[in-house]
């Protein structure tokens, strides 16, 4: 394979690039300077070298525990369970969340064959343990099917604990990702979080 056909096969197989896509990307890259392609590659190969999951909370960043988890000034009592680490980012520029986080690590998916032992659901009860030192767990999975049975199930353990489980909520679109939702959107749903029903 040339070059230039691995970089384009390599691009396509990034989320929501086609082979179309990645092509077009690949003769833009050949059209720049040489020390502007060379900084890519380097951040990309640095993000692939340095970033880690924090062992707490399943974060992404370079320091284990992350930021977020050592920052004293950050509520410890109150947890904000999200699918995705790339959700964390959603959450904190809506500046309203200080409590800190769980990446689940993905969603309940028995189509796929994901399932609770799958997701860092066990590690999340482990940190709850008896829920005396965190007061509240809020569900931040997406608006979606799977994020409410990933929601429901979470809820199950963790009622058990004594521990106060709430749902954001759904005035985010229905099959919305979080990710992608603005700040005054989800500043919304955190503070109209209700107490998760029965089912
Ligand atoms: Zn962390």
């Amino acid at each position: 394979m040339s070059a230039i056909e691995e970089l384009t096969t390599e691009l396509a197989k990034l989320p929501g690039i086609g082979r179309k896509t990645a092509t077009r990307l690949t003769y833009h890259l050949l059209k720049q300077p040489a020390e502007a392609v060379t900084r890519l590659a380097r951040s990309i190969e640095a993000v692939a070298e340095r970033v880690r999951p924090c062992t707490t909370c399943g974060n992404l960043d370079e320091a284990d525990p992350c930021p977020i988890c050592t920052d004293g000034r950050r509520d410890g009592s109150v947890i904000c369970v999200v699918e995705e680490a790339s959700d964390i980012g959603a959450i904190e520029r809506c500046g309203e969340f200080r409590g800190r986080y769980h990446v689940l690590g993905g969603r309940l998916s028995p189509l796929d064959g994901v399932g609770p032992e799958d997701l860092r659901i066990a590690a999340l009860a482990a940190r709850v343990g008896d829920g005396t030192a965190v007061r509240e767990v809020i569900l931040a999975t997406n608006p979606s099917m799977e994020g409410e049975v990933t929601a429901t199930y979470v809820r199950g353990v963790l009622e058990p604990r004594g521990v106060r489980v709430t749902r954001i909520a759904l005035g985010l679109p229905m099959g919305g990702e979080l990710e992608y939702a603005d700040g005054v959107t989800i500043a919304r749903a955190l503070a109209a979080r209700r107490e998760m029903g029965e089912g």
